[in-house]
């Protein structure tokens, strides 16, 4: 196992100057306040100067979120040069609902769908049942997506650490076959800290012929006890080594954001040195960590590369 946050070096600098070149995007949930909104808002207004390729915006578990997602999807299309991508689940909605969702985000000029399964409607753990009129599964909906409107682009999952209600890896891989077989054009993974494992599950995926971009999700860990519950029940493994970078820090918010910047500024760096060029980073709406980790890899905002 490799500790990515190992001492710069000559190859920390080349890591740099790769991921100068690197495409970024970034990941958003929808807020459910005012303050919320607000924050997000800031959010979005300080990282969009470092141009990312695309900006999501995630959808509630069962589909809670659905006009909340969508009201957020429009305003960054009204109001930002940002091209959206709208997250979308087959949870607990017919086929025609989905449609639906499908047709209003195509009608206000969304070309990005985040298609996904799901979920289970009782929580992860608990046995997942589609509704008996619905798509049966993610890849069902990424056909129906792509056979509505052929010129929107579906991203879909992967998992590296393959998902917790596989059987094996042959059998998840076979699901994201079946989703790129359906037109799937990028895979986003789920947060993982071991370097190892994303390559391990990338040569997995390409000897099965998948040849679209497997892009990598980087979680800053500003929140470690928190977000730690959280990626393990979504079956991410936090390594001993990651885990000690924040033993202590509990109670000190502000030492525990610097070490989750440069912790995953490290990572990402290593997957650089190692040819991968797109990322894409869970904000949780939070403009800190994310400019910052951009910032230590050499990606400028675009205004302050033209003063420059
Ligand atoms: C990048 C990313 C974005 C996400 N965004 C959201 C979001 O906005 N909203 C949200 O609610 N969730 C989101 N999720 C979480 C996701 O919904 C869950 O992980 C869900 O459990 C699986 O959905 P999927 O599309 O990834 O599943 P799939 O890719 O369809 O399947 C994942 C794995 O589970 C296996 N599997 C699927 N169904 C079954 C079954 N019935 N029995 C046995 N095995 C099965 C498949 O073989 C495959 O290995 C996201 C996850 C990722 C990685």
């Amino acid at each position: 196992m490799t500790d990515p946050t190992t001492p710069a070096t000559a190859e920390g600098h080349d890591g740099n100057l790769a991921v100068k070149r690197a495409a970024i995007s970034f990941e958003f949930f929808p807020p459910k306040t005012e303050d919320m909104e607000r924050n997000l808002w800031d959010t979005i207004n300080r990282l969009a100067p470092l141009d990312p390729k695309f900006v999501s915006v995630t959808y509630g578990a069962g589909g809670s979120t659905r006009e909340r997602t969508h009201s957020t999807i429009a305003r960054i299309l009204k109001e930002t040069a940002l091209l959206p991508a709208a997250h979308l689940t087959c949870v607990g909605a017919s086929r025609g609902e989905i449609d639906e969702i499908v047709d209003r985000y195509h009608e206000v000029g969304v070309r990005h769908i985040v298609a996904l399964r799901g979920d289970p409607a009782g929580g992860i753990g608990t046995p997942y049942s589609s509704h008996p009129d619905g798509y049966q599964s993610s890849a069902d909906l990424v056909a129906g997506i792509k056979k509505r409107h052929g010129d929107i682009e579906v991203s879909v999952s992967a998992y590296p650490e393959k998902h917790p209600e596989a059987r094996d890896f042959d059998a998840d891989i076979d699901t994201l076959k079946a989703k790129v077989d359906a037109g799937a054009a990028r895979a986003i993974t789920q947060v993982f800290f071991d370097n190892d494992l994303y390559f391990r599950y990338l040569d997995r995926v390409r000897a099965r012929g998948i040849d679209i971009p497997v892009v990598p999700g980087i979680m800053p860990m500003h929140n470690f006890k928190q977000a730690r519950n959280f990626v393990t029940r979504a079956g991410t493994t936090v390594p001993d080594w990651f885990a000690a970078k924040f033993e202590g820090l509990d109670e000190d918010p502000e030492t525990r954001k610097l070490v989750a910047a440069t912790v995953a500024a490290g990572q990402v760096q290593k997957l650089a040195k190692h040819g991968v060029d797109t990322f894409h980073f869970y904000t949780m709406n939070r403009a800190d960590l994310v400019f910052a980790i951009s910032h230590l890899l050499g990606i400028r905002a675009k205004s302050a590369h033209k003063a420059a």
